[in-house]
């Protein structure tokens, strides 16, 4: 086997019966796609994560475990010869609602993996079922098999070596007999208990199987024909981007552009496996080719935004002309495991924001021991309700005039935590949640739409 694509389909493209038969053309549109990775069904992983969060009320829980119910056989009901798919979602349903009920008495990181997990267990037992039933010979892997992590709950790092060995081993010959389709998202730790990888891990999924299988290209399908100047949600305008670079795409990623997780383009960087981004749904209108060099480099390339920030302001007298007080900061973060995102300092404060946050969602949270310990050595201030936005370009920083042309149109706003200069790639800041989209839209008038 020369040509190996592995081929992601996202929630939306998995949705519901139509939607899976458009994503089973694609994947019978081209004989090199052998290996399928796919997430939970649109909505799916919402419900668990709400159920894994606890939910008291007996009536709540069942309304919640009914409309799960009701997403996977409306699909199994367009499909024959589906006795044995509804006796395994029937399982998998039977321990949503065990966990579901652990979560209520005691919700744990360890219960949201199993009970998160479920959902792309479901639809791959069912989108296995449709290939078969469309006629390919198509076969379901359960990827914690393979895809092998820490046990960092939430947000689990994976294995590489142990990945690469599982992958060769089971998956890969796997791969040269039958299409394969598999979860995105999870995983399993060395005591095989079930991890994720943090919410939207399906493409960091693909992009790790795509890895480790040595595939020749990866495919990340869908609800937009591929990569926009910024999401098409927020300004109607957007343009798509025939090709972009590695570096630009990961930036887009890294601050928060939702169309890729933000560590997927990691391993495809690793081995320079090319990456595609198209709309299964029209898959006709072509997408974004991210190689290592595209063709055109563009001043300013896109935009992207990433809400639920928390920024933590550090003030003290101390830090004036003062050694080891930035130390002693870090110091303090590191031993409570926060992980810091970005970081601007002036003579007496330091403000930076909190990495993002794991699959039970929600702002990240600066845990009360080190608020308390870090209160000792300073003032500290936690805001939320922030959105971070940032531009990604090239050889921003050496370009005369172009912060002028940022800023001069953002004029009216209230920008916040401005990092500028620390990479050629990108500027970045935060602004209130309510006015975060009339910023995205501004400034992609004054840059992309003139
Ligand atoms: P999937 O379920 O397939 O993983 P996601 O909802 O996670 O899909 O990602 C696709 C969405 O990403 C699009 O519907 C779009 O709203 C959003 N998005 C954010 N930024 C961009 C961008 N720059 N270009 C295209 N889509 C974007
Ligand atoms: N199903 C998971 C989520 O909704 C993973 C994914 O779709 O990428 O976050
Ligand atoms: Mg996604």
């Amino acid at each position: 086997m020369n040509a190996l694509t592995v081929a992601k389909f996202g929630g939306t493209s998995v949705a519901d019966y139509a939607a899976m038969s458009k994503c089973a053309s694609v994947i019978k549109g081209n004989e090199s796609t052998r290996l399928v990775v796919i997430s939970a069904c649109s909505g799916v992983t919402n419900l668990l994560v709400e159920l894994a969060n606890g939910v008291s009320s007996l009536e709540k829980q069942k309304a919640l475990l009914t409309r799960l119910q009701e997403i996977h056989f409306s699909i199994l009901a367009s499909l024959p010869e589906n006795e044995a798919v509804n006796t395994a979602v029937n399982d998998i349903l039977d321990t949503v609602a065990t966990f579901a009920a652990a979560a209520a008495k005691a919700p744990s990181d360890k219960i949201t993996d199993s009970l998160v997990a479920c959902g792309e267990l479901m639809s791959t037992h069912i989108f296995t079922h449709l290939l078969n039933q469309q006629g390919l010979d198509a076969v379901r892997f359960d990827v914690r098999d393979a895809l092998k992590t820490d046990d960092v709950h939430g947000k689990a790092s994976p294995d590489l070596i142990e990945t690469a060995y599982q992958a060769q081993t089971l998956l890969r010959p796997l791969c040269e007999e039958k299409v394969v389709v598999t979860q995105g998202f999870i995983g399993s730790d060395n005591k095989g208990n079930t991890t994720t990888l943090g919410r939207g891990g399906s493409d960091y999924s693909a992009a790790l199987l795509a890895e480790a299988v040595q595939a020749t290209t990866l495919e990340i399908w869908t609800d937009v024909p591929g990569i926009y100047s910024t999401d098409p949600r927020i300004a109607p305008a957007a343009a798509p981007i025939d090709e972009i670079s590695f570096s630009e795409a990961s930036e887009m990623a890294n601050f928060g552009a939702k169309i890729l997780h933000p560590s997927t383009l990691v391993p495809a960087m690793r081995q320079e496996i090319p990456v595609f981004v198209g709309s299964s749904k029209a898959p006709e209108k072509g997408g974004t080719w991210i190689r290592r060099d595209a063709e055109h480099s563009p001043l300013f390339r896109a935009l992207a935004l990433r809400c639920n920030q928390t920024m933590v302001t550090l003030t003290s007298l101390n830090m004036f002309h003062a050694y080891g007080f930035l130390a002693e900061v870090f110091n303090i973060l590191a031993k409570h495991k926060v992980s810091v995102d970005l970081i601007t300092t002036s003579e007496v404060s330091v403000s930076l924001t909190l990495d993002q946050t794991n699959t039970s969602g929600g702002a990240p949270k600066l845990p009360e021991a080190a608020e308390l310990e870090l209160s000792k050595l300073c003032k500290v201030t936690v805001e939320q309700d922030m959105c971070l936005v940032a531009l990604i370009g090239n050889e921003m920083g050496e370009s005369r005039g172009a912060a002028a042309q940022i800023f001069g149109a953002l004029g009216e706003y209230n920008l916040r935590m401005i990092c500028y200069g620390a990479s050629n790639h990108n500027l970045c800041f935060l602004t209130n949640t309510a006015e975060s989209k009339d910023v995205v839209r501004t400034l992609h008038k004054e840059l992309f739409e003139k």
